[in-house]
């Protein structure tokens, strides 16, 4: 039997399960590949706040890649919350085992409800050492403004380019208009925007999802621009059907009908 493309995923555990490593392998699992999970933090959190993280440890996770690494090939590798600058740098260490894996980066600056989890530190360590070894990086407005200290959306890509990304994805839920307009910036390419209706709710989860099904289109062999596609399209029709099992945020339902590639 065909063995599955194996992701390599290193980001933050949600207890709600609408965001972070849940989000990240209910996706990878609905697009037909295998996540192996390295958790860099814990959270405490409902589906209104992040109250409080604690980190795990560098070393410890350093070890479990190791391990994992020593026997298992990685198609891909997703990028969530880090958490601290340790963990930073154990993951610039990591990526740097891996030759020629491509690597989808959410650069996660705060969570659903707004909490930071980056101070400026750790946010020029993320410019200086991380993207370089980028794929794709996806984030969203403000995350986009900070990492590269412009405002304008074309400025931002170029600076964030020039930074050492392959792509830039800025992603624009944060944006004042009726549609979200998501838009894939790349070295070698013009730019290629996909626009959707912007729905009412708020989700706590939706870039996770998203950067996630991103990288399990690279892992299964796609295009950037081909990925971008198939990942818009499951992400809008994941919040389409969203729940709400709390009282705050709603929950991306992450499922395999919600993937037409
Ligand atoms: N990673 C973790 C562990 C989180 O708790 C959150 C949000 O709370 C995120 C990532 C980002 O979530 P979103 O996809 O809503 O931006």
């Amino acid at each position: 039997m065909n063995k599955r493309p194996s992701i390599l995923v290193i980001a933050g555990f949600d207890p709600t399960g609408g965001a972070g490593i849940q989000a990240d392998i209910e996706t990878i699992n609905d697009h037909g590949c295998h996540a192996c999970s390295l958790i860099t933090a814990l959270t405490q959190q409902n589906s209104s706040n992040l109250l409080a993280y604690e980190p795990v440890s560098s070393d410890l996770v350093y070890r479990q890649f190791s391990s994992l690494h020593q026997e298992i090939e990685f198609s891909a590798v997703k990028i969530g919350m880090i958490g601290s600058i340790d963990m930073l740098e154990t993951i610039v260490r990591i990526i740097e085992n891996l030759v020629n894996v491509p690597v989808v980066l959410d650069p996660v600056l705060a969570a659903g409800g707004g909490a930071s989890v980056a101070n400026a530190e750790f946010i020029d360590l993320m410019k200086d050492k991380l993207l370089r070894l980028c794929t794709i990086i996806t984030p969203n407005i403000p995350e986009a403004q900070k990492l590269s200290g412009k405002t304008g959306l074309n400025d931002c890509a170029s600076t964030l380019l020039e930074a050492g990304s392959e792509h830039v994805l800025i992603t624009g839920t944060h944006q004042d208009q009726e549609i979200v307009v998501n838009t894939l910036f790349s070295k070698h390419q013009p730019k290629y925007s996909l626009s959707c209706e912007r729905l009412a709710a708020e989700y706590h989860g939706s870039g996770c999802t998203f950067a996630s099904a991103l990288t399990a289109g690279l892992a299964l062999n796609h295009s950037a621009g081909n990925a971008f596609r198939m990942a818009h399209d499951y992400t809008f029709n994941s919040l389409k059907q969203a729940d709400q099992p709390g009282k705050g945020q709603f929950f991306p339902r992450r499922q395999k009908s919600s993937f037409d590639a």
